[in-house]
């Protein structure tokens, strides 16, 4: 978004009385309210007041998907949705942030694992309310699933300055490279709470013969200049995990990118904006049909599938007499989503957060749920 683009749709604001767009965020940031700063070239306070509510607020600028405050924008009554994400995002590129940092410690200490957004959001929650906080990351590096988002749609630098921000307090305390799976250790030594964000670690399987020929798609977008090729890719899976490995595919050069999904084309979980990207980029998308065995020869691959339908009872099954030979395929990527690795467990001062409990969300609802996971503390532990 240009300077100009940025300015016509600060124009376009209705400043709607019951901000609309503020009650369908996750984080309840109020679009109506930075948008009037920004109008008014207060573009520090613009930036504070997404701040205060999204600790995240320029890496969600970036990805928030349409489907909060863009959905419920009036303007679309009139014309179309304010591009809000994108608004945000500027401010937060433009604005010199001066948020004011409490340092006032409560006298209490809380530990945080897992430092994706939902993980970045109960930290930086948990600073505004004067915890003392140590967060524990087994990667080596902040953001978690976020580093699986292609580059062009979430720069790392982008991710890295908010975290500067943050762990600028001298609350904070961060170990990288640790991995910490005995929580109620972790209270015997002096924090008074624990929140677990560790995400979904465990990769879905087909349960197919021969799926361990194919790259699963967390590998794969981790490390997409390790599996180039400029033939015929697959990827099995019809959600947004799946969209960016396609997108991902036809950037690094595939002639041609196929997406292989079990039901229809209206029931992909994907938005409109994913599958209007996947069309102008010439991704071919063969529905109603499933994989049954993965076999290898020299370099390339074969694929089994066969079609698929509802039956009387709304239920996918396999239609009869419809298998087939896929050949010639020259890297198969499973992307069929993850779950959690472990199972809750029951402790009032164990409290989880983010994908792991919400199961796959976005970003913004991660952080939503970080942020709802210190109030419960406070509630919890009455401060
Ligand atoms: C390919 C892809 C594209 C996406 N695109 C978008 C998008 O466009 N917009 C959007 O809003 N969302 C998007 N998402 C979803 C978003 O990334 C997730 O909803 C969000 O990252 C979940 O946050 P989380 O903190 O709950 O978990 P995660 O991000 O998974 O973070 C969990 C963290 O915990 C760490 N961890 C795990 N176990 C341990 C342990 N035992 N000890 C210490 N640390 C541990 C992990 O290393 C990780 O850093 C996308 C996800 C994927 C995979
Ligand atoms: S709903 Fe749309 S038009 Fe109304 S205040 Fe929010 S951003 Fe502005
Ligand atoms: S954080 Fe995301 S959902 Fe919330 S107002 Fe900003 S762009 Fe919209």
């Amino acid at each position: 978004m240009n300077e100009i683009q940025f300015n016509a749709e600060l124009a376009k604001c209705l400043q709607c009385k019951t901000k609309p767009c503020m009650q369908a965020c996750p984080v309840k940031c109020s679009p109506c309210d930075f948008i009037a700063l920004a109008k008014n070239g207060n573009f520090t306070e613009a930036a504070n007041t997404i701040l205060r509510q999204n600790p995240l607020g320029e890496v969600c600028g970036l990805i928030c998907p349409d489907k909060f405050c863009v959905k419920a924008c009036i303007r679309a009554k009139i014309d179309a949705p304010i591009k809000i994400p994108a608004v945000q995002a500027f401010i937060m590129r433009r604005a010199p942030e001066t948020e004011e940092m409490n340092e006032l410690h409560n006298g209490k200490k809380i530990a945080v694992i897992g430092l994706g957004p939902a993980g970045i959001g109960a930290a930086a929650e948990a600073l505004k309310r004067g915890f003392a906080v140590e967060v524990f990351e087994k990667a080596e590096t902040i953001g978690g699933a976020l580093n699986l988002i292609p580059k062009e749609r979430l720069p790392r630098e982008v991710l890295f300055k908010e975290w500067q921000r943050i762990s600028k307090n001298y609350l904070l305390k961060a170990h990288f490279a640790t991995e910490i799976n005995d929580y109620i250790t972790l209270l015997k030594q002096n924090f008074a709470a624990v929140i677990v964000a560790v995400g979904e670690q465990k990769n879905r399987r087909l349960g197919i013969k021969g799926e361990h020929l194919a790259v699963d798609y967390t590998e794969y977008l981790k490390n997409p200049q390790k599996y180039v090729v400029s033939g015929h890719i697959m990827i099995i899976g019809g959600g947004a995990a799946a969209v960016d490995c396609a997108l991902t595919a036809v950037k690094q050069g595939a002639k041609h990118t196929e997406m292989l999904v079990r039901r229809g084309l209206s029931n992909m979980r994907i938005t409109a904006a994913e599958r209007e990207n996947l069309l102008k980029n010439n991704v071919d998308i063969t529905t109603m049909t499933r994989p049954l065995e993965i076999e290898k020869s020299g370099s390339l691959s074969a694929v089994y599938t066969c079609k698929t339908k509802f039956d009387e009872n709304g239920r996918l099954t396999d239609e009869e007499n419809t298998r087939i030979k896929r050949e010639s395929i020259d890297l198969v990527v499973t992307a069929l989503g993850s779950e959690r690795a472990e199972e809750p467990l029951e402790n009032a001062k164990i409290i989880y957060a983010g994908d792991f409990i919400n199961g796959g969300t976005t970003a913004v609802q991660a952080v939503a749920s970080g942020k709802n996971a210190v109030a419960e503390i406070c509630e919890r532990l009455k401060i």
